[in-house]
């Protein structure tokens, strides 16, 4: 998950907005619907020409003489067609022609060998939206502020990042998902701001916990609260004995539909405030450190898999485990978030990635790696040195040795010969 050198990595910062209901929700659906048409009708052109160029060859024509060359020349055929139809005209040349421009970087993700060839835009797809060029901004209070929209006015949007990021976008796409608007800032990449101090820090992923530092900080991601995880029992429950409508009957069953759509709004909520989770811890991170390590998540995803439980009763047997479900899923949640977290953190600082074998069975002291060293999937205590940690916490020293330190694991360079001059010592607290 490195990013080649040279590599612009442009960042959205996605707000939650609020049309407001009536006219400005009337025409942010009219831009919607009306970038998608324009684009696949761009799309329709470019690809008989581009069938055109395939049969024919260069020299007859593409991209010159086929109508849908490229962004030029169809935006010269956008300004012809909205001379003749008046409902076009309706709408806003610039959420128009931002269309054309995506549908122009599409095929040129196509040519370079980055994308798939172009598909069409379809009312279902809710990431696309339209653009808002020559952003323009204002501010309405501490938690409120405003886009300029094309014909729509100033749409407001909750502000969850610091204001001045929002005023170094240069442009912006409004978007909408099962009746939820947002407004996705386009920023150029930051400057990675490090501190300077020469800290280093090595993190690791944990299935109970999302990560944990080697200085000691355990770090949560935010879940349902207990009120919400009842409601959400309840709906789940609810929607359960809900049947139906028949098949083919061209019915839909509204009270089912209604159930579905509280159970959405609540895991909306619940993703919303991991993001905000990860942002933050991402930033936070980035700011205290000049240099961060994680597991390579290739290796990690390789040897991490679900133990079975020994039954202590009877050796040699196992215990069925009721909770294997249920911990599977929390591990596939907390690995979708910890991509997120480290991708995030490829944006903001300097990354090192390290293979992940033996980092959680090798003492952090003593350099051994021993069978039985984890006591428990929180414990690690070392059979050779006694040697006790927070298992995840001795796992993210071992992340931070391997890629900082020059050591290698397993081979009894114990922690006192090593190198351990790096300025992070000075704040290491011992985890508990
Ligand atoms: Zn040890």
């Amino acid at each position: 998950m490195s990013y080649p050198t040279g590599t612009l990595v442009f960042m959205s910062i996605r707000q939650r907005a609020c049309p407001t209901v009536g006219s400005q929700l009337d025409v942010l659906t009219m831009h919607c619907s009306h970038a998608r048409y324009v684009y696949n009708v761009g799309l329709e052109f470019r690809r008989l020409a581009y069938q055109h160029k395939l049969r024919f060859g260069h020299r007859d024509g593409y991209p010159d003489r086929v109508p849908g060359g490229g962004y030029v020349a169809q935006a010269a055929q956008l300004t012809e067609a909205r001379r003749e139809f008046a409902w076009l005209r309706e709408g806003s040349t610039v959420v128009q022609q931002g269309a054309l421009r995506d549908l122009d970087r599409a095929f040129a993700n196509f040519f370079s060998g980055r994308a798939r060839f172009p598909r069409f835009r379809t009312a279902r797809d809710v990431r696309q939206g339209f653009v808002v060029r020559d952003l323009r901004l204002r501010r309405l209070n501490r938690r409120w502020g405003a886009v300029l929209v094309p014909k729509a006015g100033w749409l407001r949007f909750k502000i969850s990042r610091q204001w001045s990021d929002l005023l170094a976008c240069t442009s912006a796409r409004v978007t909408v998902e099962r009746g939820r608007w947002h407004v996705a800032f386009v920023c150029p990449p930051p400057v990675k701001r490090a501190p300077g101090t020469g800290a280093v820090v090595g993190i690791d992923r944990g299935v109970t916990i999302t990560a944990a530092t080697s200085d000691g900080e355990l770090l949560h991601i935010p879940g349902l609260t207990a009120g919400e995880r009842g409601r959400m029992i309840r709906l789940e429950q609810k929607l359960a004995a809900q049947p139906r409508a028949p098949r083919g009957s061209g019915q839909r069953s509204r009270r089912r539909e209604a159930t579905l759509a509280k159970i959405t709004a609540l895991r909306n909520r619940l993703a919303e405030r991991r993001r905000d989770w990860i942002e933050k811890t991402s930033t936070d991170l980035a700011s205290r450190y000049d240099r961060v390590a994680v597991e390579d998540l290739r290796t990690a995803n390789m040897i991490r898999r679900a133990e079975p439980q020994p039954d202590p009763d009877s050796p040699g047997n196992f215990l069925p485990n009721g909770a294997a479900a249920k911990t599977g899923l929390n591990r596939e949640i907390s690995a979708s978030c910890w991509n997120r977290l480290a991708t995030r953190l490829h944006h903001k600082t300097e990354v090192t990635e390290v293979p992940a074998f033996h980092t959680s069975q090798c003492c952090n002291r003593c350099n051994r790696i021993t069978d039985g060293n984890r006591e428990s999937q929180a414990v690690f205590v070392c059979k050779r040195c006694g040697h006790e940690a927070n298992a995840d916490v001795n796992a993210a020293r071992n992340i931070r040795d391997l890629a900082y330190r020059g050591v290698t694991l397993g081979r009894g360079t114990p922690a006192a010969a090593r190198n351990t001059a790096t300025p992070c010592d000075a704040n290491l607290q011992t985890a508990s």
